[in-house]
């Protein structure tokens, strides 16, 4: 039946780990106050470098782990006491596949989907996801894009209406990710609610209708691409781009104004919210060491400038 209640709403999520050492017994908190909101029909994106917390999110949500404070509720119950009638409503990937490595992957889908009352059909899945082409050799043979593969068909082969995906994209050729993100956006428009964690800037913005940035275990910031990504306060991010001849450095003076800074091979790549008085000093400085810039552009905020305002560091 069709709801306009969240699948999966997160309050103040705390989750402690421990002890950390034999002899103290202290207690490590790796969530301290994530909240998150997922709806059915909806991507929904949780952002954040390594070790931020998201695969600690998203066990906590699945139920895996037991949450030490804060409320989780999927689909409207508790999942860490959920009754089996919940766990056949939601789909799981997990980040290592978790897949048995001397099973066919055919046999397996079919396996998986023979649990469920009405499974999508196996054949036209795994067509889909291009499992046909290796359905006959055992799942330690397979790739890493291959299992990735396969452990998505899994996880949405029995109709599930919240499907989990941590890192859903990790290993996949860019053909592959199309095929991935088509059929994640199709599921999607039939009512799926899809939950999936990434560091990849890319995805997000490919993806998500809706973005949680989690840094050091909290939710930091949120919105869509487009709310994230708006201009408040500046008039643009400025990229430029310059070659570099042996032994330039940049003026340290330079460095405060630059919030992103990258070199690709014999180049300079800098992007920043670049104010004229601060073009103009990099100007001179060009002007003094005999270097030409090839590019000075006008570029709308990405997530990557976001997550740099709000973490002061690179998500890569
Ligand atoms: P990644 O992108 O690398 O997968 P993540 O954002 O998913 O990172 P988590 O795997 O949730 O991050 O880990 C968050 C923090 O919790 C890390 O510092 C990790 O070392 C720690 N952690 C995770 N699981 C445990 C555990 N079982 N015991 C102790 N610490 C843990």
């Amino acid at each position: 039946m069709p709801t306009t209640a969240p699948a999966l709403e997160i309050d103040g999520l705390i989750k402690d780990f421990g002890p950390v050492g034999a002899l103290d017994g202290r207690m490590m908190r790796v969530l301290d106050g994530v909240n998150l909101r997922a709806l059915h029909g909806a991507v929904t994106v949780l952002l954040g470098a390594n070790g931020a917390g998201k695969t600690t999110t998203l066990e906590c949500a699945q139920g895996l782990q037991r949450a030490n404070g804060g409320l989780v509720r999927l689909l409207g119950e508790d999942p860490y006491r959920a009754s089996p009638h919940l766990r056949a409503r939601v789909g799981v990937m997990l980040q290592d596949g978790g897949l048995p490595p001397s099973v066919r992957p055919l046999a397996l889908l079919r396996h998986v989907a023979s649990m469920y009352s009405a499974p999508l059909p196996v054949d036209a899945l795994a067509e889909r996801l291009g499992l046909d082409e290796f359905g006959a050799v055992s799942i330690r043979r397979l790739s890493g894009g291959q299992k990735q593969r396969l452990a998505l068909a899994c996880a949405l082969v029995g109709r599930p209406e919240v499907v989990f995906l941590d890192e859903p994209s990790a290993g996949l050729d860019p053909q592959s990710r199309t095929i991935v993100f088509d059929l994640i956006r199709e599921l999607r428009a039939d009512g799926l609610a899809v939950i999936l964690t990434t560091h990849l800037l890319d995805d997000a913005q490919r993806l998500a209708d809706y973005v949680y940035i989690v840094e050091g275990g909290r939710t930091v910031a949120e919105g869509t691409v487009a709310e994230l990504t708006a201009d408040k306060d500046s008039d643009g991010v400025r990229e430029l781009r310059f070659d570099t001849v042996p032994g330039l450095t940049l003026p340290p003076e330079l460095l405060p104004h630059l919030r992103q800074l990258e070199s690709e091979p014999g180049q300079y790549v800098l992007r920043g919210e670049l104010t004229a008085s601060d073009v103009a000093h990099l100007a001179q400085w060009w002007a003094a060491c005999g270097v030409m810039p090839t590019t000075i552009s006008l570029a709308p905020r990405s997530l990557e400038d976001v997550f740099l305002d709000i973490s002061g560091r690179s998500i890569r």
